[in-house]
């Protein structure tokens, strides 16, 4: 007998979509397969939980009733890996911190709701630094995870196992979340496309709160189509998120205009800053310059407040993450000491020290610190100012050009462990991703590239709020070249 599962293969949503109507492929098998490939990996570390049995039992209640003739989901049969900050209704959800141990969620997030209406099938949770911390996945109650294009480099950070689930194959398309470049970068670390929304397009509720003036629910995917459709089916007003402005207009049925012209602007600091490294400089510049022949308008601009971003970003969501982490208390959620006799104030403060793992706790001290009476103008202050300028100085350059592009990252992968013991350089490492999280705007990381080190790298494109339509026909031109 042929083995089904070896027959399954996986391009696009559209395709997957076309196979199923065809009846050359069913969801059951798509289930099998990846549940096979998920075994077959496991030990890149990528899920920390997975449901197979359901996924299963769903797949073949949606062949059923497709082969039935009743009309198909948007999502229909589509495989989809969340990461473990995301609410899924009676499943375990962690942030990958032992302080959320054992915890189940009560209620869905929106974007599972939404998933789950046009019929994905959601196949796991995956694994992340602890409360979207961090940019390797190293800082993760499961332990690390790892590249699948080099088992000796990191995937990147915090959604690390949901890029590792898109570039292993081990799902069709992830969810994760990006506060400060949590999916862009560790797209740009595996080479596969990660999509930052505009601040206020996904709804943020039943995501776990890291800072939340900054985070955002992005997707990972494997080509431009994907995660357009994906955007348009999880963006969109949502009574239990104020913030949330409207839906897309329908991203992902728009082809690129061919003849567009695109004004495009980079940064000269940011091209030439030292830590940049040098191949990633050169073939972004040509890259560049090949879009400037095309007769795209390229132009290098000055962007003085550079290095101001990353301190802003860290004053500003450690300061956030202090103040949304004081629900851990041991008393409403998931882990509590085994330390009998303590009085209320000893027992939260065991509870914590035990729950958090080193660079949650790291944070918290620091937000605490730049909240606290003598210290909050020196630093919480001037950080909102800087924001400010920043956000103002975008707007002006939004005013000339169409689009911004940057590197994602200043280097390919790190190798596993090498920045664990410089929190300053990994949080430097950040760069190019804060500067969207802090005005709130749309980014995109396209896997465009090969280092001579083997690793992948992206190419960063950035518009302006809300403008994901037109940041998408872009990245669809820029794959098809
Ligand atoms: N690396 C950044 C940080 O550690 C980004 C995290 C994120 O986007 N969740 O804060």
């Amino acid at each position: 007998m042929i083995d089904d599962r070896a027959l399954f293969s996986f391009h696009s949503i559209q395709d997957y979509h076309k196979a199923l109507q065809d009846g050359t492929a069913s969801c059951e098998e798509a289930v099998l397969y990846y549940l096979d490939r998920i075994r077959t990996e496991a030990h890149l570390n990528a899920y920390v939980q997975v449901y197979g049995e359901e996924a299963l039992e769903k797949a073949k209640r949606l062949d059923q009733q497709r082969r039935n003739g009743q009309p198909t989901g948007r999502l229909h049969g589509v495989i989809i890996g969340i990461k473990d900050v995301i609410s899924y209704k009676d499943h375990p959800l962690t942030a990958a911190s032992n302080i959320l141990k054992d915890f189940v969620s009560i209620y869905d997030a929106t974007v599972v709701k939404k998933m789950l209406e046009e019929e994905a099938i959601i196949i796991g949770h995956l694994n992340c630094d602890e409360f979207a911390m961090g940019s390797t996945n190293e800082n993760s109650a499961y332990g690390r995870v790892l590249n699948a294009r080099n088992n000796d480099r990191v995937p990147g950070g915090s959604s690390g196992g949901s890029a590792v689930a898109v570039q292993a194959g081990l799902c069709m398309a992830s969810l994760g979340s990006d506060t400060g470049g949590s999916v862009r970068q560790p797209a740009d670390f595996c080479g596969i496309i990660g999509l930052k929304p505009t601040y206020g397009r996904v709804s943020r509720y039943g995501l776990i709160a890291y800072a939340s003036s900054f985070d955002q629910v992005g997707i990972f995917g494997r080509n431009v189509a994907d995660v357009a459709l994906v955007l348009d089916v999880i963006a969109g007003e949502d009574e239990f998120d104020s913030t949330v402005k409207r839906g897309t207009e329908t991203a992902s049925a728009n082809p690129a205009p061919t003849h567009h012209k695109y004004r495009i602007a980079y940064f000269k600091e940011a091209l030439e800053h030292p830590g940049l490294d040098p191949e990633i400089k050169e073939t972004l510049l040509q890259r560049l310059d090949g879009l400037r022949q095309a007769g795209h308008t390229v132009e290098a601009i000055d962007f003085e407040l550079l290095d101001y971003i990353v301190p802003a970003y860290y004053v500003l969501t450690t300061a956030e993450a202090s103040s949304n982490l004081a629900r851990f208390d041991g008393v409403r959620y998931g882990y509590r000491t085994k330390t009998s006799n303590l009085d209320l104030t000893a027992f939260y403060k065991r509870t914590r020290s035990e729950g958090f793992g080193r660079e949650v706790k790291r944070r918290i001290l620091l937000g605490t610190f730049v909240l606290s009476a003598g210290y909050y103008d020196a630093y919480f202050t001037k950080a909102q100012q800087v924001r400010k300028l920043v956000v103002d100085r975008t707007n002006l350059i939004f005013k000339d050009f169409d689009l911004i592009i940057l590197p994602t990252a200043p280097t390919t992968a790190f190798r596993l462990g090498e920045k664990m013991d410089d929190p300053i350089a990994m949080y430097l490492a950040d760069i190019y991703t804060v500067y969207a999280n802090l005005t709130g705007i749309p980014g995109i990381s396209l896997p465009l590239f090969t280092h001579t080190n083997g690793m992948p790298f992206g190419m960063q494109a950035m518009t302006s709020r809300f403008n994901e339509l037109y940041l998408l026909q872009f990245s669809r031109l820029m794959m098809q070249q």
